[in-house]
């Protein structure tokens, strides 16, 4: 075979139009580190000096995260979410800095997508069975009115000057499409205050990246796609002072009577999405925005989240099911990256 037989993999580049590369210092390493937290993976790789002691790094990392689960997740029965979502109607609950935060965070998303992105949805979820408790099938019209009058982003109440949130009565709250955004940001936040300014963090597929590597480059990461055999054009960022995170139809899902059902709930109509979106890629300097945007577009859809993308400014990129492929729709703050 010649070589121009060979096939020469397309490739696209991204590149924030702010890249300053400032020189790595010298006797500077790459340091890798992993663990688990929030049901997933997470991995972080930072430039030091070849001598780092890894114990504290290692520590302040997973302490950044068990706090966010300690505080937010659904299925730690002593959390604080799950004490908020079981405490009685009409009751303020002072929360914890980092809880109150991402709760507000969750809300203006919620706001400006018009409710396709909902942290009241628990109970929703569970119903779904994708939360902790078991699936029970798939719920009938009565069984999902019954839940969506628990939820509803309007009635989450929040007091800014107290931390605090109100209670309406079976308010369920559920941020796991946000919370693994909020971890990257926190251990970033972590690192650069150890002096660690250059590295990439990630939490369950969720990334962020900042300054550069040893050999002065940016960190390169590629696009998440749903069948990656078949991307056609696989699409690299360059993660400077970037986050990424996709949101996809292809990362949990059950099958029930033939149909497929996605983890992904539209809170509009109590149901998971059907709409033929594969995923939804959003760039932003925020792990939790692009996190929570991922998933808000996903619920939009390829019309409406193409088109609020847009209007926001936001840089995303959707990819829609057509038979056996993918049709791409990207915003133009996404075109704007493409060099
Ligand atoms: P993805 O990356 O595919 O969006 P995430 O784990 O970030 O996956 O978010 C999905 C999870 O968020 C679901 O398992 C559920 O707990 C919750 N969720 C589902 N639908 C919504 C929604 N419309 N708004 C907010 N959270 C949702
Ligand atoms: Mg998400």
């Amino acid at each position: 075979m010649s070589l121009a037989a060979v096939a020469r993999p397309v490739r696209r580049v991204l590149v924030p139009a702010t890249v300053a590369l400032a020189p790595p210092p010298l006797g500077a390493g790459v340091h890798e580190f992993s663990g688990h937290t929030m049901g997933t993976t997470w991995s972080v790789r930072l430039v030091a000096s070849v001598t780092l002691s890894r114990e504290p790094v290692l520590r302040a990392i997973q302490g950044a995260l068990d706090e966010v689960v300690d505080q937010m997740s659904t299925w730690q029965p002593h959390s604080d979410l799950v004490r908020f979502n079981r405490a009685a109607p009409a009751t303020w609950h002072r929360l914890p800095e980092a809880f109150f935060e991402v709760l507000a965070c969750a809300r203006h998303v919620a706001r400006r997508s018009g409710g396709a992105f909902d942290p009241t949805t628990g109970a929703l979820v569970d119903a779904w069975g994708f939360g902790p408790a078991a699936r029970q099938g798939v719920p009938d019209d009565a069984g999902r009115r019954v839940v969506l009058e628990r939820a509803g982003w309007q009635r989450l109440e929040l007091d800014p000057a107290r931390r605090a949130a109100r209670q309406a009565g079976g308010l369920a709250l559920d941020l796991s499409a946000i919370a693994k955004g909020f971890g990257v940001d926190r251990v970033a936040r972590r690192l650069a205050a150890l002096g660690l300014d250059s590295h990439l963090v990630e939490v369950g597929g969720e990334l962020r990246g900042s300054g550069v590597k040893p050999d002065g480059r940016p960190w390169w990461v590629q696009l998440e796609h749903p069948d990656a055999a078949a991307d056609p054009a696989p699409t690299l960022l360059a993660l400077h002072d970037r986050s990424v995170a996709t949101s996809g139809d292809y990362r949990r899902w059950f099958e029930h009577d033939g149909a497929r059902y996605s983890h992904t709930i539209d809170p509009r109509d109590g149901r998971p999405i059907r709409h033929g979106v594969a995923s939804v890629t959003v760039i932003h300097p925020e792990c939790m925005l692009a996190d929570a945007w991922s998933t808000a577009l996903n619920v939009l859809g390829p019309e409406a989240g193409p088109a609020l993308a847009n209007r926001l400014g936001l840089a995303a990129r959707f990819l829609v099911r057509s038979g056996t492929l993918f049709e791409e729709r990207t915003s133009m703050a996404f075109d704007d990256l493409l060099q």
